[in-house]
């Protein structure tokens, strides 16, 4: 097995970009690390005005918003990871002049899955940006590039890590105050290291080479496009077992409370919207008053769809907690590279569950309350001494519900 990227000397890290920057000192930016200050919480309320409500299950697992819906590009973007809205949003808002430059991440040479930071200050270059990366990556960083250049107007497209530690540091330190920011969120749960990415693709997938587009989808299922346009699919159930090692995971994302990207002023997922074919439906949630103006640019060119879905999900979630717990303990030293279940039979499970399974909001539920149960037992053995200051309030009133002990 691969070996751990951590860097002990900063505790767990993301790799975000902050603390690469040379502009100000290195113990400024780990002020603001997400995981030296825990996630939302104080940090919710100075954006929100208030925490998330315990007694509003949807905004316990969504977050705070103004609205939310499905929708997608009617024209989408060829090569974007669903229709494009947020190449889309990051093109308009630099073409209006609302900001003069986005920080983002181009592909780098070496690997199609792998980044490269970039402050694109073109047209063009937001084009480029298009696209998951889905390795921890370091969009910070261009964050001296704008600085530099004494840019006073950006848009930043990060996942939650990134946008947590942007917005305390714009706030504790002079730096970027003067900066009018714009955040465009997506939604980022088991992202990985580079030095596991080809290890864990290779288990996946029958050709690693060719893979050019994955995402796991509300079907159960990981699809990977290939470079010659075929689709594969293959059943979460159907993995081999040791892709369900918690420890070939980074522990910042094992660590992580805001899959949804809840201080982002508009958060653009998958994980609501109805998979149908030939359609690349997105998860849109307007959460600030930039986020609505971030909205405004592109709401002609958008098709909307109301959510769907049942919200009730409680027998999917309790099915699999008790594995999920006692696997976050990390007793199981071996994991077989075989697959416990054949490829067959779980292409009928993950057919059967995208037929009978939790649906859009439903679906998005069962997600959210899955990874936060994973999460907060990883951090409750490995990293007792976190918990209280990592795992936001709103954690432990959905345990409860699963009657989980704390
Ligand atoms: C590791 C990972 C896991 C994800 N998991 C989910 C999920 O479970 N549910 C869900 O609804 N959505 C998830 N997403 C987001 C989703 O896949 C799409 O990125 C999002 O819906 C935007 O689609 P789009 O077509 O508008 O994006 P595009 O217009 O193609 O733009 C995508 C933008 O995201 C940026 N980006 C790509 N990779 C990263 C990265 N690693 N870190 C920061 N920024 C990046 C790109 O540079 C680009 O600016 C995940 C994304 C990643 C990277
Ligand atoms: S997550 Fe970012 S701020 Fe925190 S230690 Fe890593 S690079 Fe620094
Ligand atoms: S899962 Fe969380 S910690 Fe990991 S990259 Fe995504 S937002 Fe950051």
């Amino acid at each position: 097995m691969p070996q751990s990227d951590s860097k002990p000397e900063k505790g767990i890290c993301s790799s975000c970009g902050l603390c690469s920057i040379q502009e100000w000192p290195m113990h400024e930016s780990l002020q603001s690390c997400v995981f030296a200050n825990g996630w939302l919480g104080k940090r919710e309320k100075k954006l929100f005005g208030r925490e998330r409500s315990l007694s509003n299950p949807e905004e316990m697992r969504f977050g705070i918003s103004h609205e939310r819906f499905t929708a997608q590009l009617k024209n989408p973007l060829p090569g974007a990871q669903w229709s494009g809205i947020i190449t889309e949003i990051a093109r308009r808002a630099f073409e209006s002049g609302m900001v003069d430059g986005v920080i983002t991440l181009h592909r780098s040479t070496e690997n199609h899955f792998f980044s490269k930071p970039v402050l694109a200050l073109s047209p063009e270059e937001i084009y480029e940006s298009r696209g998951n990366k889905p390795v921890l990556s370091p969009v910070l960083k261009s964050l001296q590039t704008a600085f530099r250049k004494k840019l006073k107007k950006i848009l930043v497209i990060g996942a939650a890590c990134h946008i947590h530690t942007l917005r305390d540091f714009q706030e504790r330190f002079h730096y970027l105050r003067d900066m009018d920011i714009y955040t465009a969120g997506i939604p980022c749960v088991d992202n990985v290291q580079r030095s596991r990415f080809n290890w864990i693709l290779e288990r996946i997938s029958r050709s690693p080479g060719t893979a050019r587009h994955m995402e796991f989808m509300q079907d159960f299922r990981i699809h990977i496009k290939h470079s010659g346009g075929s689709i594969e699919k293959v059943p979460f159930f159907s993995l081999p077992e040791e892709l369900s090692n918690p420890d070939i995971f980074p522990e910042s994302c094992m660590s992580c409370f805001d899959y949804l990207n809840s201080l982002s002023d508009i958060t653009i997922g998958y994980l609501a919207a109805r998979l149908l074919p030939d359609q690349n439906r997105q998860w849109v949630i307007v959460r600030t008053e930039k986020g609505k103006k971030l909205l405004d640019l592109v709401d002609d060119e958008l098709e909307r769809h109301p959510e769907h879905g049942d919200w009730e999900c409680k027998k999917f979630v309790q099915g699999t907690a008790e594995r999920t717990i006692e696997s976050m303990k990390g007793l199981k030293k071996s994991y077989s590279p075989d697959r416990k279940i054949p490829l067959w039979l779980g292409q009928v499970m993950s057919w059967l569950l995208s037929v009978n399974g939790p649906q859009g909001v439903g679906f998005a539920h069962y997600s959210v309350d899955f990874h936060l149960i994973r999460h907060y037992y990883f951090v409750k053995y490995r990293y007792p001494e976190q918990l209280t200051l990592l795992v936001p309030r709103h954690v432990r009133s959905i345990l409860q519900e699963y009657n989980l002990p704390l």
